[in-house]
């Protein structure tokens, strides 16, 4: 039978998450949660996916015409393992009721690094997950670096990386966020958290950050600056970008994320997601003996391979990482 799987928090992320899911022979979703009925339930119950709600939000719902088929509390109790796509820090909260009901359960990048035992990457730590029973799928922007040093680490050796991250100030349909017309050091003290999270994958990694917020929504841009260990020319990088199963290389004219964000559009992608890194082929350059390159990350959509990859995992469906890479990224449509 298949493995049963809830959303909690059907936004950005979980509603990716979700239709992802729906993709798997050997997963199904039993429910997702929503806890105001807008737009986002509206889709969801378009969809046919069974739409729970906390146990005092039943009524609003009901009183809007929703079908509700249980509190967040039942739809946990019916999974054999939850993913957690509450916002940021709020994840932590629910940990106590997923434990209480024996359930297995993911949270995303927004948690610390403390919710889970184990921080999540496809290529670079699948095996640590087998069996596990709490599991956090790294961010967005770790989850970009991941699938870049992991490969030149295997085959080259890296000594150090240097990463800029340009970051999008917020996701196409947040109308909080900003800034609308600045470059915001974020933070101003250095390094940023966002390299030194790829230790939580790679502990043995020496890479340091920067990380800017600009006016903009479409995705992040990494400048990548590594040392390698081994004598490598800029072929040899393009071959072995062009080799990984979640990494696109990008040409064609296109010197923006903008253009992109319309490639995926033109692609006829859900949403446009961009799933994987989208490395500037003709911006790989070794000079001195340092590789230097851009990358683009679609911060809404990167990680959501990686989530099925976890279920996967973390469900013993599948022992080897590159057989499940290759069943999840031929059932989304990924490096088509
Ligand atoms: P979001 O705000 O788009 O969605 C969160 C959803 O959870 C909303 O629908 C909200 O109504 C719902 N929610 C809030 N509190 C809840 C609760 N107590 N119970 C159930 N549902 C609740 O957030 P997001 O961008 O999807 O982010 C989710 C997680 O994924 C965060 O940890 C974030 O850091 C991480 N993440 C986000 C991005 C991104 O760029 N958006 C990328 C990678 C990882």
């Amino acid at each position: 039978s298949k493995v049963k799987v809830a959303i909690n928090g059907y936004g950005t992320i979980g509603k990716r998450v979700a239709d992802a899911v729906a993709l798997q022979d050997d997963m199904e979703i039993i429910g997702i949660s929503k806890t105001r009925p807008n737009f986002e339930a509206k889709t969801a119950a378009m969809k046919g996916y069974n739409i729970y709600a906390p146990a005092d939000k039943i009524d609003s719902f009901k009183n809007d015409g929703y079908t509700i088929a249980g509190s967040i509390e039942d739809m946990v109790k019916a999974a054999d393992i939850v993913v957690d796509c509450t916002p940021g820090k709020i994840g932590v909260s629910n940990k106590a009721l997923y434990e209480k009901e024996g359930v297995k359960a993911i949270w995303q990048g927004g948690e610390s690094k403390d919710i889970a035992p184990i921080s999540f990457n496809s290529e670079a730590n699948y095996a640590d997950a087998i069996g596990a029973d709490y599991v956090r799928v790294v961010s967005c922007n770790t989850t970009g670096l991941c699938r870049v040093i992991y490969p030149l680490d295997q085959k080259y050796g890296v000594e150090k990386v240097r990463v800029t991250i340009v970051r999008r100030g917020g996701d196409p349909g947040d109308i909080k966020s900003g800034p609308i017309d600045a470059l915001v050091l974020d933070p101003i003290k250095l390094p940023s958290h966002h390299g030194p999270d790829v230790k939580t994958i790679m502990p043995h990694i020496n890479i340091t950050s920067a990380a800017i917020k600009a006016p903009t929504s479409f995705m992040h841009l990494h400048v990548l600056n590594i040392q390698l260990k081994t004598e490598c020319s800029a072929e040899d990088v393009k071959n072995l970008f062009a080799s990984r199963p979640r990494i696109r290389m990008i040409a064609d004219g296109i010197s923006a994320t903008a253009q992109i964000i319309e490639f995926g559009r033109d692609l006829g992608r859900p949403r446009n997601d961009m799933w994987e890194n989208c490395v500037f082929r003709d911006s790989v350059s070794v000079d001195d003996g340092e590789l230097y390159f851009f990358q683009a990350i679609h911060q809404e959509s990167d990680v959501i391979p990686e989530n099925v990859d976890a279920i996967r995992a973390m469900m013993s469906l599948e022992k080897d990482n590159l057989k499940s890479i290759e069943k999840t990224n031929k059932s989304m449509g990924i490096g088509f």
